[in-house]
């Protein structure tokens, strides 16, 4: 089986740490921290010992540096991403308010993460994949659009798979064309990793139950549904149901736990589990990132995963 690679924004995160709206005084940060969702879901395939590998592009700067060590220090192949010689590292500047929202200054669109096309490099990556994982984010770039929508292809006609996690907020409106490319990405899902809302968003029907349904019938084989401190919820076409109650931590930063619990569930069914002991370590992989500051410094190994389980109470 070849490795599970993902496309998309690989950034730098520098986080506020005091409380608060916005970015309009001097206070403490800290970071750089690498980031970006698909980066936070291929860190964490790679410290669980899956055979990992990401596309996507840097600059040439110490931001870039940050992550190209960060991902290779996980096992991460890191052959397909680029280095860019004229734009920066993608970044975010996080700051998180009282009600647990999030103020964000981006530069994503004029950086490195927004300029990666199809390669040489890229070409001979997807030649050998078995599993690609897609975020629906990942879809408000051009280039990165024609980049998936090839390494789809590709990957699934070689009798590869697909995962998907929609990653739009149900109130993000998309053109006409990105709408229709998202659907299709969805049809094409073998597995689906929506949270809350971003269900009915993928399935365009209203209601848990229809909207499960609904993406059954367009062909995807698997849904797990996150559903932050509540746990998650595993869905098979053939009516299997497990549901998985979330480990008891203090939240300290949610950033990423959700990139982290996909990159586990998935790495997991890869190496052979059921269903049933992947969202186990999905789970803890979640919970355990969300205890400490940065969006992927809590992606844990198998055997950080194993010590978690052990010394962790889950809700009833
Ligand atoms: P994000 O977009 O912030 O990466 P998400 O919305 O995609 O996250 P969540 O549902 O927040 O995903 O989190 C994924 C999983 O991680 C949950 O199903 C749960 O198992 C675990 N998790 C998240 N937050 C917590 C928490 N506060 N306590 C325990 N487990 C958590």
């Amino acid at each position: 089986l070849g490795p599970t690679v993902c496309v998309g924004e690989i950034l730098v995160e520098i986080v506020a740490t005091t409380v608060g709206n916005g970015f309009m005084e001097a206070q403490p940060l800290v970071g750089p921290f690498a980031s970006g969702a698909p980066a936070i879901f291929i860190s964490q395939c790679g410290r669980l010992g899956g055979s990992a590998a990401m596309i996507g592009a840097v600059g040439a700067d110490d931001f870039g540096r940050v992550n190209l060590e960060r991902l290779k220090g996980d096992g991460v192949d890191i052959s397909a991403i680029s280095i860019d010689p004229d734009y920066p590292t993608g970044s975010a500047f996080v700051r998180y308010r009282k009600d647990g929202s999030r103020d964000f200054v981006y530069n994503i669109a004029t950086s490195a993460a927004a300029r990666f096309g199809w390669s040489e490099g890229v070409s001979n990556l997807i030649g050998r994949a078995g599993h690609l994982h897609v975020m629906g984010s990942a879809l408000s770039v051009p280039s990165a659009c024609e980049v998936i929508d090839k390494a789809v292809d590709i990957v699934k006609a070689r009798g590869g798979t697909l995962s998907v996690d929609p990653n739009i907020r149900k109130e993000l409106k998309l053109d006409e064309a990105t709408e229709q490319r998202f659907a299709q990405l969805v049809a094409k899902a073998d597995l689906l990793l929506p949270s809350g809302e971003e269900l009915e968003r993928a399935a365009g029907v209203e209601g848990e139950t229809s909207a499960i349904r609904r993406l059954f019938e367009i062909g995807v084989k698997e849904i797990v549904l996150k559903r932050g401190a509540d746990g998650a919820t595993y869905y098979s076409r053939e009516g299997e149901r497990v549901d998985a109650p979330a480990f008891i931590v203090s939240e300290i930063d949610p950033t990423g736990a959700g990139d982290c619990f996909g990159g586990a569930y998935l790495t997991c069914r890869r190496l052979g589990m059921s269903a049933t002991d992947a969202l186990i370590y999905a789970a803890a992989a979640g919970a355990r990132n969300v205890t400490v500051v940065g969006p992927m410094e809590g992606a844990g190994t198998r055997e950080q995963l194993d010590a978690f389980i052990a010394a962790t109470e889950r809700r009833s």
